[in-house]
């Protein structure tokens, strides 16, 4: 038997009636809820364990089986998924990137969301634009233009200014100046200090703890939120020991642990690292549902919950 299984990614679940950041792209509860339902309805939900054991142990699992994943650990989470998957006696599976917690921080990923959540792209694209103006010197910058011309470019969701602002704050300046950048911009629109919005935007470990003993469970998502696949072999495995260690210091179980590689990233170096570090299974962003013999467990596809046709 080799059964089809849907593993659906969710992020920023929340409730969209009562936010003061309408404009941050996620799925509202109620729709959630909805969603919980069709899949009840329509699949066999099982839980990472199980899917675990049936990769590793031969474990049957029914046809059509799903799984649902939550990358990130928003306090979201704990506030608006947890209830609904008690509710519906689902077991989710929920990855952490540990430095945030660690260290009290705001991803820079979750610092793009929410400075375009709080100003017109307009008035961001001027910011953005004299911030270059005066970093140019000290970083060797290109002009506007040519960034211009490299990163903006439309796609299905996006318009130009908006993909420019993510693409220069993403990867299209060096690190340094972007995170300097990111910060200011960071610290102008949004305007609360990092330590306070991190608290506020992630899971606590008590929330983490509570969840897991009742049935949901925790994987690493690197210490840093990294790409993995642009990392040599030693700087990946040293995000990945930082991450577990944080995990299993907090209480986490990590006797079947499995991993989410941050966008999606990984290489041939990632799978052997997983290999060696006794990695149990792995979820890519690759957006299609597999069978279950026929995939290498450390690249499991997984479609986004916008994705799923109910
Ligand atoms: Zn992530």
């Amino acid at each position: 038997m080799n059964p089809d299984v849907t593993i659906v990614m969710y992020h920023y679940v929340r409730d969209y009636q009562n936010t003061k950041y309408p404009d941050i792209k996620g799925m509202d509860v109620r729709t959630f809820e909805k969603q919980v339902q069709y899949l009840k309805n329509n699949y066999n939900v099982i839980s990472m364990d199980e899917l675990v054991d049936a990769i590793q142990n031969g474990a049957s699992i029914d046809e059509h089986s799903a799984v649902l994943t939550f990358d990130d650990a928003y306090s979201d989470h704990y506030l608006y998924v947890y209830p609904i998957l008690k509710k519906y006696g689902v077991k989710g599976a929920f990855y952490v990137p540990t430095g945030i917690l660690q260290d009290k921080k705001v991803l820079d990923v979750n610092k793009i969301h929410y400075i375009l959540a709080s100003a017109s792209h307009e008035t961001i694209l001027q910011e953005l634009m004299l911030l270059l103006d005066r970093y140019r010197d000290m970083y060797n910058l290109e002009t506007i233009e040519n960034y211009f011309e490299k990163y903006a470019h439309a796609n299905r969701w996006d318009p130009e200014e908006i993909i420019f602002i993510k693409r220069m704050l993403q990867k299209g300046l060096d690190q340094e100046v972007r995170m300097k950048i990111t910060d200011e911009l960071f610290q102008k629109f949004v305007g609360q200090p990092e330590e306070e919005f991190s608290k506020e935007l992630y899971l606590s470990t008590e929330q983490i703890l509570e969840m897991q003993n009742n049935g949901m469970h925790f994987g690493p998502h690197t210490h840093d939120h990294v790409w993995l696949d642009s990392l040599m072999k030693e700087v990946q495995k040293d995000q990945m020991k930082k991450s577990l260690h944080y995990l299993k210091e907090i209480g986490v179980n990590l006797d079947r642990w499995t991993m989410c590689y941050p966008y999606g990233g990984y290489n041939e170096d990632t799978l052997t690292l997983m290999e060696e570090m006794g990695c149990s299974a792995a979820v890519t962003v690759e957006p299609k549902k597999f069978r279950l013999n026929d995939v290498n467990k450390f690249e499991l596809p997984r479609l986004d919950c916008n994705d799923i046709e109910w």
